[in-house]
């Protein structure tokens, strides 16, 4: 985090691929088919080590395998999902522009046909791995309306700028898309999906990780703070006995504890086949929020200390700020469960 970088990013896909946690839950082409559960439980002890590398499991099992597993051709498949399963091929996925983050309906990217190939121009934002990867998924505008494609990286045309001087999620890797006149075959097309529904999809795959990974970033925040609390010395007495940091321990871990049971009873539901998208969104919108708040408590039992990089507090703070905008901001996800609570759209 503090280096601003992950150290042999390659070493550390290969090594998460050889624990089986990369697309952890699809099935086959070398993916573990664990359940949904086992995957939150994975995210959970991840990002309870940091949320860039929770961030680099989720996109690269969540979104950029779950695309081509559920909406790619066999040969698609076939060429991608093994190796990224291994994490020797990385993945990325490219929404967001700099101008349409929460209404990607809106995005300016195109994809014209020329022939019997499609060329590629635009530029997408804030993408995680980018830089690193073999392989993108990028949406695109076409006369079809949006539609995904497969991108190997190294195709003429395709580049990826790092974004510095972030401040959150410092352990991950994030970079501008851009795409000059990028050719690709007609087969580069996700043929199973058209129109918005494809990405959305596969946001609400990677959301049910993060419902999951904040609770490991608040545990991790938690367990700081109740150790220091039982150290720390002032006025004669470690400040555990005193009934204010009592009051933010006992706050702390309610709702540790409902957004643990929350998880659990989501994970379950999207393993039995029931989870609605506004389920889900009102698990991302608790979780990601309630452990945000966790760590900010947390940062003030462990006083000026709360703020060194000596422990993970802050650092744990920080990242969620990311969380709590990325894959659906808060206030996205309150419109979701809005309109689902009432029957009208408020996006617009
Ligand atoms: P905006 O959409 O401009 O929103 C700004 C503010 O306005 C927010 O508070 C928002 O909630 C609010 N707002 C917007 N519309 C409404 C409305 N109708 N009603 C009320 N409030 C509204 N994207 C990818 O495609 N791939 C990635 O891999 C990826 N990785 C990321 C990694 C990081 C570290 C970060 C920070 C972002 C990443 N993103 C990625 C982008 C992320 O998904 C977007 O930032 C997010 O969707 C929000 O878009 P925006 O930043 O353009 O904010």
């Amino acid at each position: 985090f503090e280096a601003g970088e992950i150290p042999d990013i390659r070493g550390l896909a290969r090594e998460l691929g050889s624990l089986g946690l990369l697309g952890m839950h699809l099935e086959g082409y070398g993916c573990a088919g664990m359940s949904a559960t086992d995957y939150g439980l994975a995210c959970l002890e991840l990002e309870a080590s940091d949320s860039g590398v929770r961030s680099l499991v989720s996109v690269q099992g969540s979104l950029a395998m779950f695309a081509i597993w559920r909406w790619g051709s066999e040969e698609q498949k076939q060429e991608w999902l093994p190796r990224m399963a291994t994490g020797e091929a990385i993945g990325c996925f490219g929404l967001t522009e700099a101008d349409h983050g929460s209404d990607p309906g809106s995005m300016r990217t195109t994809a014209k046909r020329d022939g019997g190939d499609w060329v590629l121009n635009g530029s997408k934002m804030w993408i995680t791995n980018c830089s690193v990867a073999e392989v993108a998924v990028v949406w695109a505008q076409t006369d079809e309306g949006i539609r995904g494609f497969v991108v190997p990286t190294n195709t003429p045309g395709f580049s990826a700028p790092v974004i510095k001087h972030k401040l959150s999620l410092r352990a991950s890797v994030t970079s501008e898309l851009v795409m000059d006149n990028v050719s690709l075959p007609a087969d580069a097309v996700l043929p199973e999906v058209r129109g918005l529904k494809g990405p959305l999809a596969c946001l609400n795959e990677a959301r049910v990780g993060i419902v999951w990974g904040s609770m490991g970033a608040a545990r991790a925040s938690f367990e700081a703070a109740v150790r220091y609390s039982q150290e720390r010395v002032q006025f004669g007495k470690p400040i555990a006995g005193f009934q204010l940091t009592q009051k933010k321990l006992a706050d702390m871990y309610l709702e540790l504890s409902k957004g643990m049971l929350l998880a659990i009873h989501l994970g379950r539901m999207k393993d039995a086949g029931t989870l609605r998208p506004e389920q889900v969104s009102l698990g991302k919108l608790n979780n990601v929020r309630e452990a945000l708040e966790i760590c900010r408590t947390a940062r003030t039992i462990l006083g000026a200390n709360g703020i060194s990089l000596e422990y993970p507090v802050i650092r744990h703070a920080n990242n969620l700020e990311s969380v709590l905008t990325y894959e659906g901001t808060v206030e996205m996800h309150t419109l979701v469960v809005g309109q689902a609570l009432t029957g009208v759209d408020a996006f617009r």
